[in-house]
């Protein structure tokens, strides 16, 4: 089974964003809490993880999570989403009070939560997971398999056990170019044990491109394999996209973006600092999103301060998908552009229609 993603018109896209921040005017949070990983793989990026054990103290990661949502309530959200990665976030210790600190919270309207996870935990600790997240609308889960340490079928088996619960699991595979053909064939067997799969396209160390090494059969696979299911069998539609002529497009998941070369938004509106930010460690900083080249908005430390209004992206590259997924915008005189060209496409098709018609006659 494939996604349609042939109708989409990449290239006269004026305006898209997640759905649930464009419809339920949510704030975003994504939060690298630390470098630590309880893994050690060896094809893990050195910046990625640390084996130094290296959390900051839970009163300072609440107070964090209050100074956030009391920001982006000035700035007129009261929905939330939280989504926590590292390092690996449930290696934290105090992360289950965490957690409930955040589903506490009895002022916002809508809440859920993500984590990015190698899924290590034994079940006990996932059942105590699912009680501490129980009163949040969605909770959902991107599982990583590494193969060094984990096995396939206990791997499996705790993600069934979160589907049952009502979590929503993915399963995120990085498309290393010479391994591509096992990882598929492990991806298809998750697959037809129920669980979802998403294939990333593995970028290159500064994160900007997509490595080469793919053949035109694997990018398509990447573009359009294993679209995302709910549990009834209905495709889920994570984004919505209007073209210039306010044509409405969806697609299943911003991870497709890069494979589609869809990243470059320099000069687009983006509500990256004001409908969302990101925290991360080492050093705390609070940035509007991963990708971007602004300066930070401050630091856990010594304050921060959310945009007030959307601002004009200033990177040349929107290169993770928790960065793209957020609503972006771009100006009509660029539109114009495109409608002129197709103008000027449709008269020269006539005018060579009417010129061969005349040779004929002739
Ligand atoms: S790089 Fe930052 S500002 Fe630019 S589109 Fe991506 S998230 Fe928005």
């Amino acid at each position: 089974m494939s996604v349609n993603t042939t109708k989409i018109p990449f290239d006269n896209i004026v305006r898209f964003g997640q759905s649930t921040m464009l419809e339920k005017n949510l704030f975003n949070v994504s939060w690298i809490l630390s470098r630590f990983c309880n893994y050690n793989c060896s094809y893990c990026w050195p910046y990625a993880h640390s084996k130094k054990v290296d959390h900051r103290p839970l009163e300072v990661y609440k107070k964090t999570m209050d100074e956030i949502k009391t920001q982006a309530r000035a700035n007129g959200f009261n929905s939330f989403h939280f989504s926590f990665s590292g390092g690996e976030p449930t290696a934290y210790k105090r992360f289950l009070p965490l957690i409930g600190h955040y589903a506490k919270d009895e002022k916002a309207r809508y809440q859920s939560i993500h984590m990015t996870t190698n899924c290590s935990p034994g079940k006990k600790w996932w059942a105590t997971w699912i009680q501490a997240t129980e009163t949040l609308k969605r909770r959902s889960i991107t599982a990583s398999f590494h193969h060094e340490f984990a096995d396939e079928d206990a791997f499996g088996d705790k993600l069934l056990m979160l589907q049952d619960a009502g979590v929503y699991v993915t399963i995120n595979q990085v498309m290393v170019p010479h391994l591509f053909e096992e990882l598929y064939e492990r991806c298809s067997r998750f697959n037809q044990r129920g669980i979802n799969v998403t294939l990333k396209p593995q970028s290159n160390e500064s994160a900007s491109e997509i490595v080469s090494g793919y053949t035109d059969d694997q990018i398509e696979m990447m573009k359009t394999g294993f679209p995302l299911t709910i549990e009834n069998g209905e495709l889920v539609q994570q984004l919505v996209l209007n073209d210039h002529k306010d044509n409405m497009y969806n697609l299943d998941q911003a991870e497709r973006f890069n494979a589609f070369g869809f990243n470059k938004f320099k000069g687009w509106t983006c509500n990256a600092g004001y409908q969302s930010c990101i925290v991360r460690e080492p050093g705390g900083e609070i940035k509007r999103a991963y990708s971007c080249h602004d300066e930070p908005l401050g630091t856990i430390d010594e304050g921060f301060k959310l945009f007030r209004t959307p601002n004009r992206c200033i990177t040349s590259t929107c290169v993770s998908s928790a960065d793209s997924k957020i609503p972006k915008s771009r100006e009509l005189d660029k539109l114009e552009a495109i409608e002129k060209e197709e103008i000027i496409m449709e008269i020269s098709r006539k005018q060579s229609k009417a010129f061969k018609k005349e040779r004929t006659n002739v």
